[in-house]
Parts: C-alpha cells; sequence; structure tokens
C-alpha cells in the first residue's frame, strides 16, 4: 500500500481535477493568486518531465457571478448561458496563468458523447494526445452550454476518471473543499475516522460517500467514488485532497492530508483488455508476414502491410486483424472506415493524401488501440508485456 503513496513526480501523465468554489468567489469572482500558485505547482510538475492535464470546473460559477445572477439554483438555459460567459473568462485566465511558466493551455470542452461512443473518444483521445505530444496542458470541461439534462456528465469528477482513463494517466488528482475519505461524513458524526488509504473500492466504501455538495459544485463524495472506480479500475491511482491551501500539489508532497486509491492494474493493459472484449468485430484485415512480424514487435499496423479489406465498419469500430495463414492474431479499433481501409490497403502512407483527399492518420490500426489475441507466441521477447499475448504500447 505504500507503494500507492509515492511522490507526483514519480507519475508519468497526471489529470488534475479543479472545483469550482477553489477557484472562483461568488463574490469577487476569479481567485487568482490561488491560480497563479497552482500553475506554479503545474510548472513545477512538468518541469521534471511528467504531462499535466487540467479539468477545470468554475465555467457556471464564474458566469454567474460576471452577469450577476441571483443566488440560489438557476434554471438550465440560465447555467447554460452562465458557462458561456464563464468559460471563456475561465479559458483566458488558465492560459495567462500558465504562460507565465512558459506553458502552453490548450482549451478542450467534452460532452458525453466524446468519451462514451468509441469514434469521438477516439477523436477526442487524439487532440488531446497531440497537446500533450506539443507541451501544452489541455484545459478541459464539460461543454455546459450545449450540455441538457439528459446528455451530460452533470460533474467534473467522473468527467475528469473519463479522461484520466481515455488518455492513459496513471494518477487523477481530485482538488475541491475536501481533505478525502471518511468513513462517515465528519461534520455530523464525531466518531467519523480519515482514510488514507484505499486499497479497493468494496461496498463499505461506497457505503461512506455521503451526499453534500457545495453551492458552487455539483460533485460531492459519491461523485468522486464513482470517480474512483472508473479510475482504478482502468489503473489509474486516484488522490483526493484539499485544494484550499495554495500550492495544493506542493501541500500534498509535503504530506497534507488525502486519500490516495489504489490503481487495479496498469491503464495499458486495462485499456486493451477493453478492446479485446468488445463484442463480435465489424469486420477483418488480412495482413502480410512483414507487418505480422512488425505487430509482434509492437508497431502500429501500416497500410502498407494490409492484403485484405472484409466487412463494413466505421472508425474507432473493433476489427479482427488476421495472419496470413487467416487466423486471428490480433484485434484493434479500426483508424479508417472499411470503404477507406479498402483504397489504401497496400499502398504507402505517404500515398494515403492523395488516395483519399486529406491527410489521414498514418496507421491502419495504432499500437495503442491494439491488442494481440493469438495464437502463441505473441509474447515478446523482452519481457515488457505483462500478459501473455499482449503488444506493449
Ligand atoms: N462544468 C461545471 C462548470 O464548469 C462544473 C461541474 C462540477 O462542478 O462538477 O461550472
Amino acid at each position: 500500500m505504500t507503494k500507492t503513496r509515492k511522490p507526483l513526480q514519480k507519475y508519468r501523465r497526471v489529470v488534475i481535477k479543479i472545483g469550482s468554489a477553489l477557484l472562483v468567489d461568488r463574490k469577487s469572482g476569479l481567485k487568482k493568486a490561488w491560480l497563479d500558485a497552482m500553475c506554479a505547482d503545474i510548472a513545477g510538475l512538468k518541469a521534471k518531465g511528467v504531462e499535466v492535464l487540467v479539468v477545470s470546473s468554475g465555467a457556471i460559477a464564474l458566469g454567474r457571478t460576471v452577469l450577476d445572477l441571483p443566488a440560489g439554483a438557476l434554471k438550465l438555459e440560465e447555467s447554460q448561458a452562465a458557462a458561456a460567459v464563464g468559460q471563456i473568462a475561465l479559458a483566458r485566465a488558465w492560459s495567462e496563468s500558465l504562460s507565465t511558466g512558459q506553458i502552453i493551455a490548450g482549451q478542450v470542452l467534452l460532452t458525453l458523447g466524446d468519451t462514451e461512443e468509441r469514434r469521438r473518444y477516439l477523436n477526442a483521445r487524439a487532440t488531446i494526445s497531440q497537446l500533450l505530444k506539443l507541451g501544452a496542458v489541455p484545459i478541459i470541461n464539460e461543454n455546459d452550454t450545449v450540455a441538457t439534462t439528459e446528455i451530460r456528465y452533470g460533474d467534473n469528477d467522473r468527467l475528469a476518471a473519463r479522461v484520466a482513463t481515455m488518455v492513459g494517466a496513471d494518477l487523477l488528482v481530485l482538488l475541491s473543499d475536501i481533505d478525502g475519505l471518511y468513513t462517515a461524513p465528519p461534520h455530523l458524526d464525531p466518531d467519523a475516522r480519515f482514510l488514507e488509504t484505499i486499497a479497493e473500492i468494496t461496498p463499505e466504501i461506497e457505503a461512506m460517500a455521503g451526499g453534500a455538495a457545495s453551492e458552487l459544485s455539483r460533485g460531492g463524495m459519491r461523485t468522486k467514488i464513482d470517480a474512483g472506480k472508473i479510475a482504478t479500475t482502468a489503473g489509474c491511482a486516484m488522490i483526493i485532497a484539499s485544494g484550499k491551501p495554495e500550492h495544493p500539489l506542493a501541500a500534498i508532497e509535503s504530506g497534507a492530508r488525502s486519500s490516495w486509491f489504489a490503481p487495479a492494474g496498469s491503464p495499458v493493459t486495462a485499456r486493451k483488455t477493453w478492446i479485446a472484449g468488445q463484442l463480435l468485430p465489424a469486420g477483418t484485415l488480412t495482413i502480410d508476414a512483414g507487418a505480422e512480424t512488425a505487430l509482434r514487435s509492437g508497431k502500429s499496423l501500416l497500410p502498407a502491410g494490409v492484403r485484405q479489406v472484409t466487412g463494413s465498419f466505421s472508425r474507432g469500430d473493433t476489427i479482427a486483424i488476421l495472419g496470413s495463414s487467416g487466423r486471428e492474431i490480433a484485434r484493434g479499433l479500426a483508424g479508417y472506415d472499411a470503404d477507406e481501409a479498402r483504397q489504401i490497403a497496400g499502398k504507402k502512407s505517404a500515398e494515403i493524401a492523395a488516395i483519399l483527399g486529406y491527410a489521414g492518420r498514418a496507421a491502419m490500426v495504432h499500437r495503442d488501440d491494439l491488442v494481440m489475441t493469438g495464437p502463441a507466441g505473441a509474447r515478446l521477447d523482452d519481457g515488457r508485456d505483462e500478459r501473455k499475448g499482449e503488444l506493449h504500447a
């Protein structure tokens, strides 16, 4: 369990969720000093080679302050309008504050379908991955301006967990006005005990999550435990900590009270398990011996190695990859629709743009979206993969 609590710089990719009450004061608006300190913490982590993503709440809270809307519950269209006003200010504040540490911010607004539908999921993931590759910090929020009551996450705890699993993060930090998980709501029960580490989210742990959200934010302990289930199942550790002190990440590092949830496995394994576990593949790609060797050594499947395409599938659908003997050797998510795959099969990646009329992805199936499913022999010699038959991403 001690392994769960390790220095933040030991993590590779960290998602930090920031609750509205930390960033916005209902009277005076944005808490700039807090934000600047937070950005200094982020710069510190990035300087140590950690990739950082931020899920920032506060659009509605900031918008209603700017618009001077009365306290109390807002109608849907009022909160949508408040989000429109607040989000633009929020994004600018993040961008300005990060820029003092020479860090570039990129705004990403997601709706529920962007993480739940595979095509859109792949698309959102590609954009966010590209931002990280370019060294930018994605500043993510729900697109509250168009989200309706039925089709929304509604809270950024679960949104942050979905983002963390989407990008294969190894740590999710939930910062709010709650410093962690107690055995009972501490303001109601004097015997409530603080839990420092949670090895597994059992039904008993779930029962400890009371309701109680503050006026500014939507999430309480319930949504944090839900987030914990999403994250830890996919191999991502999670911390619940108070964001109230300035420099909250530095505070965690120096031992401030926080609850740590242990991950269940490694993110890559969990995601590939998800791909391998998809229902019947929508089509097949038969590949040549050279491509088979490439796949077995952890590479992506390029169009040049594809001999035949069957079935009708869309980009993002699960497809089976057949070796030259005709037996299934892998499964993966299609990088192209079936029609496009037929057109570029056997062609060099450099020819794709001329054939399709647009610059597509280099890979027919990206290695991150690929799982070796058989036959035996798929294991890498250098032992990098944890599971038999699974390629290392
Ligand atoms: N997306 C909401 C906002 O930016 C926050 C949701 C939440 O607090 O969990 O205002």
